[in-house]
């Protein structure tokens, strides 16, 4: 057996730092709560397609996490496969199929021995970010390859499912294409494990903690801080916010392990003479469902939608039938209760367009 094993998930970051795959288990398991609630989804939708009906609730439970949640992206799950159930057809169908092939091992969500000398494999994604399955696409069609046992295949394909985004992506690949990939992973990749870039790749890595390279990006910030106040620094502008980022979403993970320790452990020594203890603080709560009717008796509409918030989302999640819920979105925009408008939600780095020139670009006579 290969030394390393790599998971076709681990592979999109690792492109971008090859650094990232060094002794990191191809086992491991994120325990964080998206990460078990994707496990949750998975596990239902595994059993809807092997069944025609999986339990979300047991596994909510079994990952202890948010039945709503699990219950809502399990019933997109299963209106997705509905549509794509037929490209799935007609051949041997494996959900949650492990594969092994050389240093790379994962687990497709489905995959389908087709006809046809096809292939066809489906990825179902739980988390909030898009990102560029491509890589691990590739690792999937690489892995089903071989698992055709030396058989003639000519097409590839590979069906990625945003279930929280009600989006999909569709990838072709020839088998001359795969061994093309499989190069490069192995030239511009496994060649080069010491090679470290640090960047938006170092969100979701398990390495982020104690990694030398990300400690470095961030301190960098500091070094552009200086010219961000100046107004020509255009590109130290560009480096701080990308690390302001970064810095922001570390110390919200730090802020929450050095809470969970005291919450678990109890008061830290500081060995200064002071400790790290739980603040407390009083904080008066109202039950809904026993007020409501007190608030009603004495309170107009206006001043009810004055004190309280309502969550489209969650409406939403209370109806998984996708009929209910055109149904609930549809009356709602006809009562005039809803409306989307465009709104500052941070910021982003683009690419600036270039205005078109007139005459398709060319020059002007005279
Ligand atoms: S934290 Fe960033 S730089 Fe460090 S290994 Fe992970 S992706 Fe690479």
């Amino acid at each position: 057996m290969p030394k390393n094993i790599y998971r076709p998930s681990s592979l999109p970051r690792a492109f971008l730092c090859p650094g990232s795959l060094r002794n990191v288990p191809a086992e491991i398991e994120s325990s964080g709560e998206p990460a078990r609630v994707g496990n949750a989804v998975h596990m239902a939708l595994a059993q809807f397609i092997r069944c025609g009906v999986g339990d979300f609730s047991y596994a909510a439970s079994f990952y202890g996490v948010d039945a709503d949640e699990v219950r809502w992206l399990y019933f997109e799950g299963v209106q997705w496969w509905e549509r794509l159930k037929p490209f799935f057809e007609g051949g041997r169908v494996e959900a949650e199929h492990f594969m092994r092939r050389g240093n790379i091992q994962g687990t497709a969500d489905v995959i389908a021995w087709l006809d046809g000398d096809c292939l066809r494999v489906l990825d179902w994604k739980s988390g909030y970010v898009l990102t560029d399955a491509w890589h691990q696409c590739s690792a999937y069609a690489w892995l089903g390859e071989e698992e055709i046992h030396g058989l003639p295949i000519e097409r590839i394909e590979c069906f990625v499912v945003w279930l929280r985004h009600g989006h999909l992506d569709k990838e072709h690949y020839t088998p001359e294409q795969l061994a093309k990939w499989r190069g490069s992973l192995d030239k511009d990749v496994l060649a080069k494990p010491k090679t470290y870039r640090a960047g938006d790749q170092c969100e979701y890595c398990r390495k982020r903690p104690k990694c030398r390279a990300f400690g470095k990006y961030l301190m960098a910030a500091s070094d552009c801080m200086g010219n961000v106040m100046d107004a020509a620094h255009h590109v130290g502008l560009g480096a701080v916010y990308a690390r302001a980022k970064q810095l922001k979403s570390a110390i919200t993970k730090f802020d929450k392990i050095i809470a969970l320790r005291v919450k678990t452990e109890g008061s830290v020594d500081l060995g200064d003479g002071t400790q790290l203890v739980q603040g407390m603080r009083d904080k008066t709560t109202m039950d809904l469902r026993k007020a409501w009717t007190i608030l009603t008796d004495n309170f107009t509409a206006d001043e009810l939608v004055e004190c309280m918030s309502a969550s489209l989302s969650k409406f939403k999640k209370l109806c998984p039938d996708k009929a209910h819920r055109e149904f609930l979105m549809s009356a709602l925009e006809d009562a005039g209760a809803i409306e989307t408008k465009s709104a500052p939600h941070g910021l982003k780095i683009e690419p600036i367009e270039q205005p078109q020139l007139e005459n398709g670009g060319d020059k002007a006579d005279g």
